[in-house]
């Protein structure tokens, strides 16, 4: 694609949007040019940003008139290099970020534009007495059409999945520029394949998000965040086990490793430490309650949490005594990527396994990558209840930014202990199971 056809394109797109609706400023245009990692960075010599369903229609069939290919693009927050055009300068980004209306939310679902960022959603359905019960660290920039591509999850998933079940419909923009209109909210709709299901996780590969309808569950009654300290990974995945064989109102159970948050606490102002002493891994839980009628979360999580006190499983914990200090204890979690960020170059991969097989793989991949890479530093911290972590191999100290380079060697390890063959003592099942869902390229 030549300079001057893509510059024909943006002219003519001009002409659809109006100027509000272009920016050709390589200022502007340079922030939306890299990931959030820093790990990429592309080319390109305009943003659209259509304001409604039809302009997308519209842009989407002129790009395919005049053969230039489009990236999508929402808060940019994704980590790998999705949302970032390519580095030949050929693709024109489509940003859905004017899409920002909601527009409607009633008991049962929220109908949010693709550009709608997470808190915004998150306010609306709140002063409706409601909740979008999925939340992650960037839900300040993100929006709805990157959480619906990218099939996000987030630290809820433990009891109400990601995206992919939480999605009741989407409307999107089809690659020939027909709206395909799947807000319509029938709970059993038999007519075939699923479209709106293919578009979640597709990254924006089989059509443009413009919308979706997302399920709302009751605004929760009050809620409890406790912070506990274990030995291993397999201690912290006992506790869940126990806590979920006597609740169901267990909503957050993310592992952390002591390591991580020394880096936390070393990088990131105003945090400290939930607890007096030092343990190898800390834990992150908590409750809620949908009504007055249930036992508050506070004294729910106090009671199931004495035992495994009492019998050493747990050897410390507290609860957070007010709201503002359980957003302490998020804090601290949700600060563990910035936290590694600034450390220092760090290969970086989102893994799945099955639950039961994750604190032996956490372990022995470590494990693998340090004794394979020495100097450097391996472990995983993340979403323990849902068999979902993020795993990082922190260079060695004093390293350049050039290491970052190794990440395919690197990640070779971690994907062959996903795919590894399954040990006698682990079921068929859960080996077919094992799933890698790369963060980066595989090597
Ligand atoms: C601190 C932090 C914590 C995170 N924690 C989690 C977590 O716990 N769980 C989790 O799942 N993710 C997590 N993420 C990543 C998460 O997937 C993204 O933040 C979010 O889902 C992407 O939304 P976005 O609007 O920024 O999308 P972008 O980054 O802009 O885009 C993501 C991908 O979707 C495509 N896309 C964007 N909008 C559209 C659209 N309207 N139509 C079609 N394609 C589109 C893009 O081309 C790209 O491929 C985290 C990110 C950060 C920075």
């Amino acid at each position: 694609m030549t300079a001057p056809a893509i510059a024909r394109f943006i002219d003519a797109a001009r002409e659809r949007l109006g100027a509000k609706g272009v920016v050709t400023d390589p200022a502007e245009i340079a922030p939306w040019l890299t990931d959030w990692r820093g790990r990429w960075h592309g080319a390109s010599s305009g943003i659209l940003s259509p304001a409604s369903t039809e302009e997308v229609a519209a842009i989407v069939r002129l790009a395919a008139q005049h053969r230039v290919p489009l990236v999508p693009q929402g808060g940019n927050t994704s980590m790998v290099g999705g949302a970032t055009p390519p580095t030949d300068g050929a693709a024109v980004i489509l940003s859905l970020r004017r899409m920002n209306r909601i527009r409607s939310v009633d008991d049962q679902r929220a109908v949010a534009e693709a550009g709608v960022i997470l808190d915004h959603l998150h306010a609306a359905a709140l002063a409706a007495g409601r909740r979008f019960p999925l939340t992650l660290g960037a839900r300040g920039s993100c929006t709805v059409g990157g959480l619906v591509s990218t099939n996000a999850g987030g630290t809820q998933v433990l009891r109400f999945g990601t995206m992919r079940g939480l999605v009741a419909g989407v409307e999107a923009v089809l690659p020939d520029g027909s709206i395909h209109n799947g807000l319509g909210g029938l709970k059993k709709d038999n007519r075939g394949y699923s479209l709106d299901q293919l578009l979640i996780g597709a990254e924006g590969t089989l059509g443009i998000v413009t919308a979706a309808a997302l399920r709302l569950v009751p605004a929760a009654f009050d809620r409890a965040v406790a912070w506990a300290g274990v030995a291993a990974p397999q201690a912290a995945l006992t506790l869940l086990r126990r806590l979920q064989a006597e609740t169901d109102r267990i909503e957050g159970f993310e592992l952390i490793p002591g390591t991580s948050l020394d880096l936390v606490l070393a990088h990131i102002s105003a945090t400290r430490s939930p607890l007096a002493g030092r343990h190898a891994w800390h834990v992150l839980i908590e409750a809620t309650a949908a009504s007055a009628q249930q036992e508050s979360s506070a004294a729910l999580l106090e009671h199931l949490l004495a035992a495994p006190l009492a019998d050493g499983l747990v050897e410390d914990a507290t609860l957070a005594a007010s709201e503002a200090q359980a957003d302490a204890f998020w804090r601290l979690r949700d600060s563990l990527s910035e936290a590694e960020r600034t450390a220092g170059p760090a290969t970086q991969h989102d893994i799945s396994v099955p639950i039961d097989v994750m604190p032996r793989f956490m372990i022995e991949t470590a494990n693998a990558a340090e004794a394979r890479f020495p100097g450097t530093h391996a472990s995983g911290f993340g979403h323990l209840g849902d068999g979902n972590i993020h795993f990082h191999v922190r260079a060695p100290v004093g390293a350049g930014s050039d290491w970052i380079e190794r990440e395919g060697p690197v990640g070779a390890v971690r994907h062959q202990a996903c795919a590894r063959p399954a040990r006698p003592d682990e079921s068929r099942q859960a080996h077919r199971l094992s799933a890698c869902n790369g963060f980066a390229p595989l090597s």
